[in-house]
């Protein structure tokens, strides 16, 4: 829900305090009653007329605090929410908490076995998705990462947030997130505040990825924001390198860091990739990997971690055109999209056709457009709900300077709306930056269907007046004249003209020299060329697939009373893709008999490439059917004393069909791999009424 307009919470302000002051009135008059020892009716009929005020006054109140925080005072039941849901995710160890033996660390976790399989099957859809359907080149490069190539990126320099110490015992703390807390905690608690402090307060929370150090620090001096835990004084601001260093080999001489991101061992090899392509663009390479940031305070449980695993793309294209071939078939995809302009006016998301976004520009490009749209279809095909997933597009401030477009695939969850996809058109950043590190030419070529006739600079030096005149230095002037800028050279050629000669800058010495009209020819040339070199740009769609897991066992989350009414009963509603196990076998009661079946079914399961698993406790059925639901097994086979059919029972609607033994394990792999939907072999075999309370 979206925060009131100033209009209406004007009007409930005065509306309140209106209230407050009839309330007050009242009150006076109850003890005025009561002083003068009045008779009990009258001051029992004040009595209640201020209760009614009161509670008139507690449901305005309400109102103006639900209208301008945007709706958000269920808080304490998103708060039960997410713990019942992190208690079933650590106790049916979906996650552990690394090394927690030895007390844990913090922004460090373990996925346990339902986890591990829940993570294999989102990069199995993610490889098919995206490196498959798209004819990616995938890799997979270390991530122990020498500096050179972190410094051609940037990370060396600017990978940083800005931190603050508490001055006393040293702890660290991200001096973003304490000014963020600290206005969200004041808006919060006093939504009468005056309307010129909101927004002060409000301008603050919009612009904290902007401020310096300096603006940080004074921001934090003037509210008086103090250490979380002492209440201590904070040291100055200043910026913190994220990445974890290392160093390589024995001698300590190679420094090195655990990469950031999975994509610069992509940029790196561009150039055997394109030529692996049979040099042509546009197209896409994909990492899967582990990245390492040096958080300085985790929190948010999974969302915010210190290793995790990325999945990229680096789509390079031609960066005169940027329309992408398959774009018609995503083109009347409907979703919500958050462009800038929405946000500035403070609108909500709408649900927009990405065809539509594209020809109007919202969207800067067909190609990321297509990205954005088969991101959606990829979310959409896990199970995210697609009514809280949002495309919202970085402010023009937010985006690297070099960058075209990039907007953030945001995922609504109890944490509010977080970002776990980033979508960017980087431009030609990248490759140029290790071209110049490494110098190693990281460009296409494009030949042009026709030929083109274009003016072109030639700069042609007289080797022999060189050598003759700078001796030893000839071939460093040669060198400075051919690789001078085009104005330059125009401005030197018109020089020579008038004067005879010019004046030339060695930057190799910092000397200048005085070249001579018979030391160098300048002139423009009609030339016919048949192609061109250049720096594609890349697209770069990076998921962070943690956090997608995360909003996902969000997504999936629900109770249910048991049948009996007597229990709250956890499932997780995985779409069978994604089940960390598709298919449990019981054997009703524990017998030998039963077993022996259950067995040969299990083995059929597993023939078919269907992940299972067999369970004879002789714990009841209903009881067996709730733990598997509670780590999201989304159908079961009971073996009962029928020796040619079996139960299976599916989890979300708990309908239950009969199903020949021989013919079980292949109607269970169809329906699990979606080649079938429950639905039709609903209506293929007859149904059972179920007896136990969970069945
Ligand atoms: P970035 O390169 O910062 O745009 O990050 C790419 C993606 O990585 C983001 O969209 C997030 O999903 C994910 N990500 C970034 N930092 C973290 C973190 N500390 N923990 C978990 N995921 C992260």
């Amino acid at each position: 829900m979206a925060p009131g307009s100033e209009d209406d919470m004007n009007a409930l302000r005065v509306l309140v305090a209106d209230k407050q002051a009839a309330v007050d009135r009242q009150s006076n008059e109850v003890r005025a009653l009561k002083a003068a020892k009045a008779d009990e009716v009258a001051v029992n009929k004040a009595v209640n007329l201020l209760k009614d005020l009161k509670l008139e006054l507690q449901s305005i109140s309400k109102e103006l605090v639900s209208k301008a925080t945007g709706g958000e005072t269920s808080v304490l039941s998103r708060e039960t929410f997410r713990k019942t849901l992190s208690n079933t995710l650590e106790r049916r160890l979906f996650y552990i908490p690394s090394f927690k033996i030895y007390g844990g660390v913090a922004g460090l976790y373990d996925y346990g076995p339902p986890g591990c399989a829940i993570k294999a099957n989102v990069l199995a859809i993610w490889r098919q998705h995206f490196v498959l359907e798209e004819n990616m080149l995938e890799v997979d490069c270390p991530c122990v990462t020498p500096e050179m190539v972190l410094k051609a990126s940037g990370h060396v320099e600017k990978f940083t947030d800005l931190m603050v110490k508490d001055e006393k015992t040293g702890a660290c703390y991200r001096a973003d997130h304490l000014l963020k807390d600290f206005v969200k905690e004041s808006l919060e608690k006093d939504p009468l505040m005056p309307p010129d402090k909101k927004e002060e307060l409000k301008h603050v929370l919009a612009m904290l990825d902007e401020f310096t150090a300096e603006q940080l620090g004074a921001k934090l001096k003037k509210y008086g924001i103090k250490s979380p835990e002492t209440k201590n004084s904070l040291s100055d601001p200043y910026p913190f390198n994220l990445m974890f260093s290392t160093s390589i080999g024995p001698t300590g001489l190679l420094q090195g860091y655990l990469r950031p991101e999975t994509a610069q061992g992509i940029f790196v090899n561009f150039r055997d990739l394109y030529y692996y392509n049979g040099s042509k663009l546009p197209f896409a390479a994909a990492q899967i990997g582990q990245a390492f940031r040096n958080e300085i305070a985790p929190r948010q449980g999974l969302l915010r971690v210190r290793e995790f695993t990325l999945a990229e793309i680096e789509h390079f294209v031609n960066p005169d055109d940027k329309s992408h071939p398959k774009f018609s078939t995503v083109a009347n995809l409907e979703f919500y999209l958050y462009p800038r302009e929405e946000q500035m006016t403070l609108k909500q998301p709408v649900k927009t056709q990405i065809g539509h976004a594209v020809a109007k520009g919202i969207v800067n490009n067909e190609t990321l457009g297509y990205f954005i749209a088969r991101t959606y279809l990829f979310l959409a095909r896990l199970g995210i709900d697609k009514e809280r997933l949002r495309f919202r597009q970085h402010l023009q401030n937010e985006m690297a300077h070099y960058a075209a477009d990039c907007w953030d695939a945001e995922i609504e969850c109890s944490y509010g709306w977080i970002e776990c996809v980033g979508l960017a058109d980087r431009s030609a950043y990248d490759l140029k930056a290790h071209t110049d590190m490494s110098k190693t030419d990281l460009v296409a070529h494009e030949t042009f269907s026709e030929p083109k006739d274009v003016a072109q600079l030639l700069v042609v030096p007289n080797k022999k007046e060189l050598g003759m005149f700078f001796k030893k230095s000839a071939k460093m002037v040669q060198e400075a004249l051919e690789v001078m800028e085009e104005v330059e050279a125009l401005k030197m050629k018109a020089e020579l003209e008038s004067e005879g000669m010019a004046s030339l800058h060695l930057c190799t010495t910092g000397q200048r020299v005085t070249i001579t009209r018979e030391m160098v020819s300048i002139s423009k040339e009609i030339e016919t060329l048949h192609g061109r070199t250049f720096t594609p740009s890349v697209i770069e769609p990076s998921f962070g697939v943690g956090r997608i897991i995360y909003c996902l066992f969000e997504h999936c989350f629900y109770t249910r009373s048991s049948n009996a009414g007597d229990d709250q009963l956890n499932v997780f509603r995985f779409p069978a893709s994604v089940a960390p196990i598709k298919c449990t076998v019981f054997p009703l009661v524990q017998n030998v008999k039963l077993e022996v079946t259950a067995k040969e079914i299990s083995s059929a399961l597993t023939r078919e490439g269907v992940a299972n698993k067999i369970d004879i406790t002789g714990t009841s059925i209903g009881k067996r059917y709730a733990r598997t639901d509670e780590i999201g097994v989304p159908f079961a086979i009971t073996v009962d004393f029928d020796e040619k059919t079996v139960t299976v029972r599916e989890r979300d609607t708990k309908a239950q069909i009969r199903v020949p033994v021989e013919e079980v394990a292949k109607v269970v792999n169809d329906v699990a791999d979606a080649r079938r939907t429950w639905i039709e072999v609903q209506s293929h075999y007859p149904g059972v009424m179920s007896k136990d309370s969970n069945q």
